[in-house]
């Protein structure tokens, strides 16, 4: 693509980038999305399970339904235009660690908006330990997120709408009535950053809190299994016999890299688990742009017309990009108003001019 006016920049190509990418996309709108490629992003490491139960406290997701028929409608249409599967539906086997946690189920089958997502009465057998019970989460699944990331990417990129790119705020001049960044102008930013977003000058006022999570890739030739199992970690089926594993929420750490410490208790949790023999093939490390509250912050700079965010998605970043991104596109072009719960309007006592 020739020309280098865009009415859209988004800064950073993770789930959160690239959801708005494909919503600007079917809006028509003109955006370049710029991006690292970074192998070890949250995106990227991440199992990409949605599910519709959120916690210990086994609540439900706040929107559930309409979040979930987002990321239905959306996948679809995302595996038509690119010709490749990235969608799993595959419901969880969730066993209780103790009975404390299954008393605690059978109380939340008396609310009709939890009872919806579950069976109590699961008959699946199954390889995962369950002498306090087990249930099922209906309605849930995984995204192949990094195969996704990488293919969307390219289908960008053979558009002209993705540029392989360290970015840096210094280089990006406001001139006013746009954005002047080397030979490109845009006249809107949507900034997509993740973690990173304390090297963006504009919102690293925001109150985020971060939090670091691990994974293993483990090889276990024993386990024959289709379902998403969990208790205490989870267990998704990759390919033959390679299961992703985790994962851990660390909200103290030092940098972004997989710890020993990370990867024994994952190991440890495999074993209260299955009782199978296993084989750790890779240990992988990200960071959730998780926020104080734990909702997502979309919407306007307080002081930037033409400058947007969209951000915090935490632990489930897969479940609400598809909705929230949706929903940020209308408010940008079609002035709908945002959700209070993920505005950034929220957080705006936090903003003290000159950001
Ligand atoms: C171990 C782990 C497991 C997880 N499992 C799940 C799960 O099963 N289901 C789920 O829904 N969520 C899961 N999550 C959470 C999920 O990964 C996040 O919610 C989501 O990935 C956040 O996406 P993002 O696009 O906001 O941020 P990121 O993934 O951090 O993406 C931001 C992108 O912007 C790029 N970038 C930033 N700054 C710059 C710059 N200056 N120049 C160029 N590029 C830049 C980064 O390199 C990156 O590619 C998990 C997270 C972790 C860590």
């Amino acid at each position: 693509m020739e020309n280098k006016n865009f009415e859209f920049l988004i800064t950073g190509g993770g789930i959160a980038g690239l959801m708005m990418a494909f919503h600007l996309r079917k809006a028509g709108k003109r955006f370049l999305v710029i991006d690292n490629k970074n192998e070890k992003t949250s995106s990227k490491v991440a199992a990409g399970m949605f599910n519709p139960i959120s916690g210990k406290r086994m609540s439900v997701n706040w929107k559930a339904e309409e979040l979930l028929s987002q990321l239905h409608q959306d996948f679809q249409e995302m595996e038509n235009l690119l010709g490749v599967n990235f969608f799993v539906n595959a419901n969880i086997l969730q066993a209780f660690g103790n009975v404390k946690e299954s008393n605690d189920f059978m109380a939340r089958l008396d609310f009709p908006a939890f009872k919806q997502y579950v069976d109590a009465d699961s008959t699946v057998t199954s390889a995962i330990k369950n002498e306090f019970g087990l249930f099922e989460v209906l309605g849930s699944g995984w995204v192949k997120t990094a195969e996704w990331i990488n293919a969307f990417q390219d289908f960008l990129s053979n558009e002209g709408r993705f540029l392989h790119e360290q970015f840096s705020w210094n280089e990006m001049i406001p001139t006013g009535k746009n954005w002047h960044w080397k030979n490109y102008e845009f006249e809107n930013i949507i900034c997509c950053e993740g973690y990173q977003y304390d090297q963006n000058p504009y919102f690293n006022w925001l109150p985020f809190k971060l939090c670091k999570g691990q994974v293993l890739l483990i090889d276990c030739k024993g386990l024959n299994e289709k379902y998403i199992l969990k208790r205490g970690v989870y267990l998704v089926h990759q390919y033959d016999s390679i299961y992703k594993v985790g994962a851990s929420y660390e909200w103290d750490f030092e940098d972004a890299a997989p710890t020993a410490i990370g990867k024994e208790t994952l190991i440890e949790k495999v074993k209260q688990m299955i009782d199978l023999p296993f084989e750790v093939i890779d240990h992988l490390a990200g960071i959730r742009p998780t926020t104080r509250d734990r909702a997502a912050i979309l919407g306007q700079h307080p002081a930037i017309s033409n400058l947007y965010i969209f951000n915090g998605l935490g632990t489930k970043g897969m479940l609400q990009a598809p909705f929230l991104a949706a929903h940020l596109s209308k408010h940008i072009l079609n002035a709908m108003p945002l959700h209070k719960e993920i505005s950034l309007q929220r957080f705006h006592q936090f903003y003290t001019s000159g950001h």
